[in-house]
């Protein structure tokens, strides 16, 4: 693997000097037609697809000519500073692990989720503006990583799921201190509008809050909703002053019925979704993004003693093996779906099984990639750039061999990787 890497860097630093280039693609996958294009030659000029033609007899300076191409795909649920590990190992960091330490282990995981495929990430929630600054560092060419849109820290309340001081011990509570909206805890509508203040302060694009309890935090319950709809209000209104989408982390119906009614863009895990939220998600038009890769492998590392902690095994157990079957119910009733793995909670890098997990339970395989390259831009809010392959947008290009409509699984095995005109993969 470390060999891939440094090839991957090496030609990260000649593709960024060749101002224009053409891609041979055996065939272009138009994921708004869901068809085939045939033989296809994409020129690309300073980072943008300048155009998209039948191939010529001038071959191409990128020879994918065997190659099935795709748009990079895009992850909207990661937290790519931070991997899974166990509990005990967990508690050593929050004791021995700076800030700095954690920022240079991001490195890899953001490399993997680049050399997997994913050209675009949607981070939601790290400590310390840690991730803030790998988007940076990733957006400056010093670390070759997926393009980012950051929540910085997620929003939680006081003992919620993402509130950083959880069950510590009263002598550690004590060197901390009570976090307030700077550190992204709030318990009035009026910490909520400065929590949101606090994240365009701190540098993120869009807003994350964790509508009710979670699995991984070091709390007892794992769905309760843990805000108040004016608290809600709040924290929306002030984001739409900002541009900032809002993406909601919710288990428990009535949380993620409060977050959609409050006008949240979108909602992930959404595990213990019922009737009557289907038909608000329907109504309102937000998104749901389902991280069934993350309720996999919870549910499994849940088997082995001591992997979590006492308080988190059980709430794992319970909820990890219900995401595939809440993801084919709202997919049958067709709500609107973006891909997104909570990458992270599993290792970086095996983002594309959660192709697998969907088809799995029902999604067509193009559905499937839709959901990872022109729903996911539409919930960033970028149609016009991201998510296709076409004249005007990123030249994020990726390819694989063999036809991932007929076997999705091909896409965990992604060939070539282009982000914005760099190659840091090639066959
Ligand atoms: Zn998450």
């Amino acid at each position: 693997m470390k060999q891939l890497y440094a090839a991957g860097l090496m030609l990260a630093m000649t593709g960024a000097h060749a101002a224009t280039q053409t891609v041979d693609c055996g065939r272009l996958l138009d994921v708004k037609s869901g068809a085939w294009r045939e033989r296809v030659s994409i020129v690309v000029e300073n980072g943008v697809v300048k155009s998209v033609g039948p191939m010529t007899q001038a071959p191409g300076n990128i020879d994918l000519s065997r190659h099935a191409c795709l748009p990079g795909l895009i992850d909207m649920h990661v937290h790519l500073t931070g991997e899974t590990q166990p509990v005990v190992d967990s508690y050593r960091d929050r004791l021995t692990a700076d800030t700095s330490d954690l920022a240079y282990r991001s490195i890899k995981y953001a490399q993997r989720t680049l050399l997997a495929g994913f050209t675009t990430v949607r981070d939601l929630g790290a400590q310390d503006g840690l991730n803030v600054s790998l988007k940076r560092a990733i957006a400056a060419g010093d670390v070759p990583g997926p393009r980012m849109y950051t929540a910085g820290k997620s929003i939680a309340t006081t003992g919620g799921h993402a509130d950083p001081t959880n069950n510590l011990s009263h002598f550690l509570g004590e060197k901390i201190g009570t976090p307030g909206p700077e550190q992204g805890v709030i318990d009035s509508p009026e910490q909520g509008r400065q929590a949101v203040r606090a994240r365009y302060k701190e540098g993120a694009d869009l807003i994350k809050i964790t509508a009710t309890g979670g699995v991984l935090s070091q709390a007892a319950n794992g769905h309760n909703s843990q805000y108040t709809e004016d608290e809600l209000k709040a924290i929306v209104d002030t984001a739409k002053d900002y541009g900032f989408r809002v993406a909601a982390h919710a288990h428990g119906a009535e949380g993620m019925k409060r977050a959609l009614r409050a006008g949240v863009d979108s909602i992930e895990h959404g595990t213990l979704m019922d009737d009557e939220t289907i038909a608000l998600f329907k109504k309102t038009g937000h998104w749901y993004v389902p991280t069934i890769s993350a309720g996999r492998y919870v549910a499994d590392k849940a088997k082995i003693d001591g992997y979590y902690s006492a308080l988190v095994q059980p709430k794992a157990a319970a909820i990890g093996p219900q995401l595939q079957a809440t993801f084919a119910r709202a997919h049958k009733a067709g709500v609107k779906i973006a891909f997104g793995t909570d990458a992270g909670v599993f290792p970086h890098g095996e983002n594309a099984k959660e192709f697998g997990y969907m088809v799995e339970a029902g999604m067509s395989p193009v559905e499937a990639i839709r959901a990872a390259t022109v729903h996911a831009a539409n919930l960033l809010d970028q149609s016009k750039r991201l998510g296709s392959v076409e004249a005007g947008f990123a030249a994020d290009i990726i390819a694989v061999e063999g036809d991932p409509l007929r076997d999705v699984k091909l896409l965990e095995q992604v060939k070539f990787v282009m982000k914005e005109g760099v190659v840091y993969k090639k066959p």
